[in-house]
């Protein structure tokens, strides 16, 4: 975990994401809020933390605690979304909402005026190295048109799929933030990959 927290500080990125998986939401089980907490000593970066787990709200304190600066949870897992945003915010975070492939924005547009953050999946969550389901970037466009009606000032993040060859197609939608994982971890030189995410509205770039 340490040398992948230097290879993130090294490229120049801008956030560590880091995805918390419970075995129940998605199949896979990864790490909990002693991971966050020991990260949370070794960087200032903000930890953007994306919890892929079932009855979310019953771990906000504990990551919270942890020092995660973003927490984001899933629509899917969570009966309760407004309560669950009120109480990251009352723990003085950012509080995001994710979607998966099948749930359209219309499942979280009641609770877009509280959130600080939209992370929409662009893979079925749960495994690294999948391939961008291009149908989920329309949501991404959705989602900007939304904000803009509604006067709100969400960011708008993509994860999942997300490399040199599909970065262009993904900065087309125009996202603010785009989460790497496999694509990053794997390249030769993962500076030039945030380099090219952070050019890529300027110029259009294709890497
Ligand atoms: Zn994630």
């Amino acid at each position: 975990m340490r040398a992948g927290l230097v290879r993130i500080k090294d490229s120049g990125a801008d956030w560590v994401h880091m995805d918390v998986m419970d075995g129940h939401f998605v199949p896979p089980i990864s790490f909990g809020e002693k991971m966050v907490a020991d990260l949370r000593k070794q960087t200032a970066l903000p930890l953007d933390v994306h919890l892929m787990v079932e009855q979310p709200e019953r771990m906000i304190p504990n990551f919270a605690a942890a020092g995660a600066d973003i927490i984001t949870f899933h629509a899917e897992a969570c009966v309760h979304m407004h309560r669950t945003i009120q109480s990251i915010r009352a723990q003085g975070k950012a509080a995001g909402i994710s979607i998966i492939p099948s749930t359209p924005i219309s499942a979280i547009a009641e609770v877009l005026p509280f959130v600080d953050l939209v992370l929409v999946m662009t893979v079925n969550p749960g495994y690294g190295g999948q391939e961008l389901l291009e149908f989920c970037l329309r949501k991404v466009s959705q989602l900007r048109e939304a904000r803009k009606a509604m006067k709100l000032g969400f960011r708008i993040s993509v994860d999942g799929g997300i490399s040199a060859k599909t970065m262009p197609l993904v900065a087309e939608a125009r996202p603010d933030v785009l989460v790497m994982g496999s694509a990053f971890f794997e390249a030769s030189d993962p500076s030039a990959l945030v380099a090219c995410a952070h050019s890529a509205y300027l110029s259009g770039a294709v890497c």
